[in-house]
């Protein structure tokens, strides 16, 4: 679907850049059109309409969206987002960025998403749930373990993915854990899921820095977003002897030339909710895009270097926690002056990798101890990075598009051993 608007609206565009990252590496690809076209866009897309009973008796309807981007490599895997601002348009760019991802890492999926146009903040526990619910029971033909896996995004979490579990398992008649990943432990979740997108980004970083001969041990790390990715990343990179210089989040952001105690800013945030304010620091001055680092870890949220910051950044890797931090006109920037970024698909597929794990585990009924989910992970994600590695040195193309590349081709050869159906 085409995108419309001024110039600065498509560069924050998410469908638009998302289109922009396959064609460019579909170009260098000697591939049909046709097929090309085949994959491109989402194969469905569904908008429902969801009444909720509200705590004060009246009825409210909100607006939900499912987006099947692809099924040719296995069940549609994406999260669900709940937030004010949700647009088909940015579940569509989401979804497809799924199929890329998994077929990045190479697990047997296609690619969705989903999201509910809603604040979570503004709603009650019991209308979140009566919400959740709603949605998965309108959604239950299209979600199974065998066709179309949800998962946690921005604002949902693992009690979200408990109550679709419930609800999906109450339309079926019998209990189905394999319906959604990032579950509760108690209720069929895997160990090690919580920090696997965190853990997925140190395993990437490892590889970038052995690539580009720059040791970790003492390496200055800037991490916007303190969240689940952010602080895990940090926590992580902190203990490879990395130095984490500047963390920031929605509250403010804190420095330490010398490095913070992640393990006390941790609990810290947890308290306080922000980072602000931390007595390990003193408070973030520039933009933390703009901080001097070696490393850089955005892991909030899209569109944070845009061509109007990227000459500003300072880093030598750009690793990215996020989904779309980078756009694709600060991409050309980045690599004029010569950061190497591990783009999204890469950098942050180590959550549905461990989402992959999870529902392996809940068909096998066999839990895995968190060492091997790890080790499994790490050998994943390791691949992963070399075979984009070799893409990107064989066609002197970036890290992101020869993630796409890698993720284009994988597609296509499975749709040419299966076939079109008539
Ligand atoms: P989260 O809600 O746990 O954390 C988000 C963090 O970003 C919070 O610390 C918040 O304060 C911060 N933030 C928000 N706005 C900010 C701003 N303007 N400046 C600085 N910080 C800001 O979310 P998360 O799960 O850590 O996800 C972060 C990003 O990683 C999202 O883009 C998400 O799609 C992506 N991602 C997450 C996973 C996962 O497994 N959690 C997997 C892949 C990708």
């Amino acid at each position: 679907m085409a995108v419309e608007g001024t110039n600065i609206q498509r560069e924050l565009n998410p469908l638009a850049n998302a289109e922009r990252q396959f064609d460019e590496a579909a170009s260098r690809l000697n591939l049909p059109a046709g097929l090309l076209e085949v994959i491109r866009r989402p194969r469905r897309a569904t908008i429902v309409s969801l009444p909720v009973a509200m705590d004060d008796g009246t009825l409210r309807v909100f607006t939900g969206y499912r987006v099947q981007h692809s099924v040719v490599r296995g069940p549609a895997k994406g999260g669900i987002r709940y937030h004010p601002q949700v647009t088909l348009e940015e579940i569509e760019a989401l979804a497809a960025w799924m199929t890329w991802k998994c077929a990045v890492v190479n697990i047997p999926f296609g690619g969705g998403k989903g999201g509910i146009v809603c604040d979570p903040d503004k709603l009650s526990k019991g209308e979140l749930e009566r919400l959740t619910r709603r949605y998965a029971a309108d959604l239950s033909d299209l979600f199974g373990p065998e066709s179309d896996v949800p998962a946690p995004d921005v604002n949902t979490n693992a009690q979200i993915m408990a109550w679709i579990v419930d609800t999906y398992s109450m339309h079926e008649r019998r209990t189905e854990y394999a319906v959604v990943t990032g579950k509760p432990l108690e209720v069929g979740g895997s160990a090690g899921r919580r920090e696997a997108t965190g853990r997925g980004v140190l395993f990437c970083v490892r590889e970038a820095s052995a690539h580009l001969q720059m040791p970790l041990a003492n390496a200055r790390v800037a991490v916007q977003g303190f969240g689940n990715v952010g602080s895990v990343s940090a926590d992580l990179l902190a203990k490879d002897g990395a130095r984490i210089v500047a963390v920031s989040d929605v509250s403010g952001g804190v420095q330490n030339p010398n490095g913070l105690d992640v393990a006390e800013l941790i609990r810290y945030v947890a308290d306080r909710r922000g980072a602000a304010g931390f007595p390990g620091g003193k408070p973030l001055t520039t933009p933390i895009v703009e901080h001097d680092c070696d490393i850089l870890i955005p892991a909030a949220l899209e569109n944070q270097i845009t061509h109007e910051n990227a000459d500003r950044v300072r880093a030598r890797i750009v690793a990215e926690g996020a989904n779309g931090p980078t756009t694709p006109d600060a991409d050309k920037i980045l690599a004029r002056k010569g950061v190497f970024v591990i783009p999204d698909i890469l950098c942050n597929s180590g959550g549905v990798t461990v989402s992959y794990f999870e529902w392996v585990q809940n068909r096998m009924g066999l839990y895995w101890p968190e060492r091997e989910v790890n080790d499994r992970l790490e050998h994943t994600m390791v691949q992963a990075f070399r075979d984009v590695l070799a893409k990107s040195l064989e066609h002197r193309v970036d890290m992101r598009v020869a993630a796409f590349m890698v993720a284009i081709e994988r597609v296509v050869k499975v749709i040419m051993l299966r076939g079109v159906y008539a």
